[in-house]
């Protein structure tokens, strides 16, 4: 019997359903359930909530999110061949589990759930960032999603929570702090991993707030920031020169000098000029 319930050890899972894992999918298996159900307690009070995991694999977050009480989890996976797999798990918990076999970037898995909604995933690699970026930029705020509870290579959660200054901050750091609070919860070494990565792991835990921390428009902010740092060692009067032939003059209403660079301006300075620029 497993630590959590009384499904067959993730090893004996895999080698039944020969889960040889492919690395075009992004797939890293969690198999130690202990540190499934850590990662599934770091999302916070489950019960009462839907979750969407992307990406399940052989299951053993699924399993933890079930075990630590989720009302309803909604799985997304693209391999086929994970599905025998998560039907066993299906099974243990009756009601409770739904798995939708495809490509998460194509469908709109959030739409088939019930608020409040949680986010928790082992991300395959490949799709992340796109998928952070999607649930980070919807046109109204507050999104569906109460929280996201993910996993990334180190690098990218480093990204997630950087701060200005540095060079990891850039335009993943300025879109989840804008409305969300964003800590890293926890460090993962490649051997938590089957096979393991060439690179640590980090799950951050983003919190929606429920109005952002400064008023701007969503889209306008968005393309002010992918300019900036887009070339990011242009000073900003450069840089943004194409989004108003008065960048210098906005740029120094927003409290930025125009020859600093991008990674030198707060979320709040980023906001006061996209206000400037709103259609
Ligand atoms: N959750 C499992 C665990 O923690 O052991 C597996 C995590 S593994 C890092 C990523 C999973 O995402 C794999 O099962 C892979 O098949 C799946 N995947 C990859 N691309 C996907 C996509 N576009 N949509 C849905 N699932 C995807």
């Amino acid at each position: 019997m497993s630590a959590i319930d009384d499904l067959p050890p993730l090893r004996e899972v895999i080698a039944a359903h020969g889960l040889s894992a492919r690395k075009a999918l992004g797939q890293n298996f969690l198999l130690d359930l202990n540190l499934t159900a850590k990662i599934a307690r770091a999302a916070g009070d489950l019960s009462g909530a839907d979750v969407l995991e992307i990406g399940p694999g052989p299951g053993g977050l699924t399993r933890g999110l079930l075990a630590e009480g989720a009302r309803k989890v909604l799985a997304v996976e693209k391999d086929a061949r994970c599905l025998p797999a998560l039907r066993q798990i299906v099974e243990a918990y009756p009601g409770r589990l739904e798995v939708l076999q495809g490509d998460a970037l194509e469908l709109d898995p959030l739409a088939h759930l019930n608020p409040p909604i949680k986010v928790v995933a082992n991300l395959p690699y490949n799709v992340g960032t796109e998928l952070l970026v999607r649930w980070l930029t919807p046109r109204t705020w507050p999104p569906v999603w109460q929280s996201l509870t993910l996993m990334f290579q180190k690098e990218v959660a480093q990204r997630i929570v950087a701060q200005p200054g540095g060079k990891a901050y850039g335009r993943l750091a300025v879109l989840a702090q804008w409305r969300c609070d964003a800590r890293v919860v926890m460090e993962l070494p490649p051997e938590a991993f089957t096979p393991p990565p060439k690179v640590r792991s980090a799950v951050v835990h983003l919190t929606a707030l429920p109005e952002p921390r400064y008023p701007a428009d969503a889209d306008t902010l968005g393309k002010v920031v992918a300019a900036a740092f887009n070339q990011r060692r242009k000073m900003l009067r450069s840089s943004l020169k194409g989004l108003s032939p008065d960048i210098e003059t906005l740029l120094q209403n927003a409290g930025i000098a125009p020859t600093s660079r991008a990674e030198e301006v707060s979320v709040e300075k980023f906001c006061a000029l996209a206000r400037q620029l709103a259609p």
